[in-house]
């Protein structure tokens, strides 16, 4: 159950996306992978990391469900119309580009929405079955070699990804280059500091808990980001301008007038939810 010793690089020194030093021991799970918390920009981040060897592995094993439920995938379906609509409040549909795109469903909900979309992800197999399904491009192979046209984008979105590369500042560094001027990005990301996981923190450090850190999911998070430390960092180191930190915006599995209030209750107050959302615009000429 243990992670092996060889599946870790040597520490890591520095805080990956803010570059301090000011860094601590933090929490550690039942499997023994050991979490750090930047003192500087807050975020918590496994430390040691995983191997690139580990990580290659485990991605190429890690296959994406083909079959689902009609229920599940209607629930996902629903969830991806929300997402997407969440942005088009702040974006009129225009090009899109997806990083991570997984099985493209969100491809398919933005084009049907008037965007032009375009997406990418790890698994050359998936992806040209997905830009068959789509009728889009998606790309695969090295992200930051990929021929993008810089400053073109309207939307970069990348949902529930940046917690599991180990250099997510890259991802964020070419999100500033790929939009446009005025253009959006959106980030979804589970929230280390929900309730829940909040909870389920304290009851880890009092040993009440039979798998203590379950939450950190560390088979393949990296990252572990709050409201209070993502969008901060965004702006004071990326070049970022917040507009919006939201609970996810994805509807109850079973819709109600109890359950559209409690949706309209987490958007406002993202702590209640175990992801947030997190709209952003490039300033452009920023430092970054
Ligand atoms: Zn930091």
């Amino acid at each position: 159950m243990t992670i092996p010793a060889t599946a870790f690089d040597p520490p890591l020194t520095a805080c990956p996306l803010c570059g301090s030093t000011a860094i601590a021991a933090h929490d550690h799970d039942y499997r023994g992978a050991r979490i750090a918390r930047c003192r500087a920009c807050g975020v918590r981040f496994m430390n040691p990391q995983y191997t690139d060897a580990y990580l290659a592995e485990y991605y190429a094993t890690y296959i994406q469900e083909e079959l689902e439920s009609p229920e599940r995938k209607a629930r996902r379906l629903a969830h991806k119309t929300a997402n997407v609509a969440a942005l088009e409040r702040f974006m009129a549909p225009g090009r899109f580009f997806s990083i991570g795109c997984g099985d493209g469903l969100e491809l398919q909900v933005a084009k049907a929405r008037g965007w032009q979309v375009e997406g990418y992800d790890v698994d050359p197999v998936t992806t040209a079955r997905v830009a068959k399904k789509v009728g889009a491009t998606v790309y695969t192979g090295d992200l930051f070699a990929l021929p993008l046209e810089c400053g073109a984008y309207d939307c970069v979105y990348l949902d529930q990804v940046l917690e599991h590369p180990k250099n997510p500042g890259d991802y964020l560094r070419l999100c500033h280059r790929l939009l446009r001027p005025g253009g959006v990005l959106y980030i979804g990301v589970p929230n280390i500091a929900s309730a829940a996981s909040t909870f389920k923190s304290a009851l880890g450090k009092a040993g009440l808990k039979k798998r203590r850190g379950k939450h950190y999911d560390t088979f393949h998070h990296l990252f572990y980001y709050a409201p209070s430390t993502l969008p901060r960092l965004l702006e004071s180191r990326y070049g970022f301008r917040v507009e919006r930190v939201m609970g996810d915006p994805k509807p109850r599995a079973k819709p109600s007038v109890i359950g559209r209030a409690w949706d309209a209750v987490v958007r406002r107050v993202p702590m209640l939810d175990s992801s947030f959302a997190v709209i952003a615009r490039p300033v452009k000429g920023a430092s970054k």
